[in-house]
């Protein structure tokens, strides 16, 4: 049972229009550490996502005429109020996707940072007034938010995905219709809760819960009082999504999947190369589009590296993510196990050798040991697909343009990651990954002070940074004659 310093927080209506709504029909959200329920939460379609477009709209030009800082100031003050209420948000968190519990802290204050930064970016919203082409020529450019924005986000970051979108929406005077995953919406109607009590007003910040994301997604795309999707998922759902919004134009970002490399040369501290791999392979037990997926290292380390790869693994504890100890938590759903049991027994069917792990814990149904793979190959699946689990594949190359190729081959682009001591390889190398993020000599990579954001089937856009608010916003030129 979920025990809360507030109980208040735990929230299983929907958010539409400033009024906590029921509805007549509920869906199961369940711990997937052990299978229990944690709530029945309130199931609305497509009715109550047009309802919650309709307040949205009429909230808008509203919230848009407020000053930027007395839109910073309650996005402060919402900020302030998630801190504040941390455990027992990361407490939800844990408790309906199961990571470790520490990972969820650290969630709640890396979403609340956006909300923080893009308070403060509010204020520096600034347009420009350019040399006119006539003498009698003025040119401004205004900056003005787009209107009411649809966010569909995932489950594996339920708090810090709301976050990096509705943060930049509010700040640039945009409204916000956020529908959650439905394995997660506890921590979507827990910022709502915060919000209202920081004072954002009526409309402005909506979150329908729901268990038919096609039809809800539909519904947002469709609606033409909706200026603006944007999207944390799938390439698969990132094209659908688009598709639908081709018929009115609509702008979209979108933050989809990856297949990230993971490159250790010769030359790199291999001690630091495994903390970076650890951290980013099994931070929410492989669960992030993130997470490195292919690691090419280089032949000269390649046993030494496999070796203590598949050491450091046996400290890394396997429970439920309630526990502090914790450093593994369950997978999220039977499917996302079929998953990764199907990528590891095409690799071993095809020549890869289990290192270490490679078989389901007994801690629980949708536990699976950390594993590390070796000798695999560019034909196995898990070299071609985002495996989303704690399996390390282990690839070993002989030269710095090989292993540039070698990461290149995918259809993806959002994250990679190199461990070298070169400086003029680092530029080489860095110059030369098709990725819209590059870690060097780090496995950690996400902050509120960088454009995350990824390239080719990745998706379109970036969230955080100064760049972050852009696609929030639209560009008025004027020009005005004296
Ligand atoms: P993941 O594999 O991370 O679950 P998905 O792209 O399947 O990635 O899901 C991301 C989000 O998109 C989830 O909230 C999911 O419910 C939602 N979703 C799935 N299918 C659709 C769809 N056809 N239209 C709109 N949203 C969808």
């Amino acid at each position: 049972m979920l025990k809360l310093n507030d109980p208040t927080l735990l929230e299983t209506r929907s958010f539409i229009g400033g009024v906590w709504e029921n509805s007549k029909n509920t869906f199961d959200v369940v711990n997937p550490a052990d299978g229990n329920l944690v709530a029945k939460v309130a199931d609305f379609g497509k009715t109550g996502v047009r309802k919650a477009i309709d307040a949205a709209y009429a909230a808008q030009k509203d919230w848009a005429a407020y000053t930027a800082k007395e839109r910073a100031d309650i996005l402060l003050k919402w900020h302030d109020l998630i801190l504040e209420n941390q455990e027992d948000m990361a407490q939800i968190l844990t408790a309906e996707m199961g990571k470790p519990i520490t990972e969820a802290r650290g969630e709640i204050g890396y979403g609340a940072s956006f909300i923080r930064w893009f308070a403060e970016e509010a204020r520096r919203i600034d347009g420009d007034i350019i040399p006119g082409h006539q003498r009698d020529k003025r040119i401004l450019v205004l900056k003005q938010p787009i209107g009411v924005v649809g966010s569909i986000t995932p489950w594996n970051f339920p708090n810090a995905m709301i976050a990096r979108k509705v943060a930049p929406a509010l700040a640039s005077g945009c409204t916000f219709v956020g529908r959650p995953a439905e394995l997660t919406p506890l921590s979507a109607t827990v910022m709502a809760v915060l919000a209202e009590r920081a004072g954002i007003p009526k409309g402005v910040l909506n979150i329908v819960t729901g268990s038919d994301a096609a039809e809800m997604g539909k519904e947002l795309c469709e609606n033409t009082k909706v200026q603006k999707i944007t999207f944390t998922g799938s390439t698969r759902v990132g094209s659908i999504l688009m598709q639908q919004c081709a018929g009115d134009i609509k702008k979209l970002s979108l933050e989809l999947g990856g297949n990230a490399p993971f490159i250790v040369f010769d030359d790199a501290d291999i001690d630091k190369a495994i903390e970076g791999c650890l951290i980013s392979k099994f931070r929410n037990a492989g669960q992030t589009c993130v997470c490195a997926n292919r690691i090419y290292v280089q032949s000269a380390v390649y046993d030494k590296f496999a070796k203590k790869l598949a050491d450091a693994m046996s400290d890394l504890k396997i429970g439920h993510g309630s526990e502090d100890t914790t450093k593994i938590g369950p997978l999220i759903s039977k499917t996302g196990l079929a998953k990764v049991e199907d990528h590891l027994s095409d690799a071993t069917s095809k020549g890869a050798k289990v290192l270490t792990g490679g078989k389901r814990s007994d801690k629980g149904e949708l536990f699976f040991e950390p594993t590390v793979l070796a000798d695999v190959t560019n034909d196995m699946k898990i070299t071609r697909e985002e495996t989303f689990g704690p399996i390390a594949p282990l690839y070993k190359f002989e030269t710095e343009d090989e292993v540039i190729e070698r990461a290149n081959d995918t259809e993806f682009g959002l994250a990679c990651y190199f461990y070298s001591n070169d400086l003029s390889r680092v530029w080489k190398v860095t110059e030369a990954l098709e990725y819209g993020i590059v870690g060097v000599n780090t496995g950690l990579i996400s902050s509120t002070e960088g454009p995350f954001g990824g390239v080719k089937q990745s998706g379109l856009g970036r969230e955080g940074s100064k760049y972050g608010i852009d696609d929030f916003l639209e560009l008025k030129y004027v020009c005005m004659s004296v």
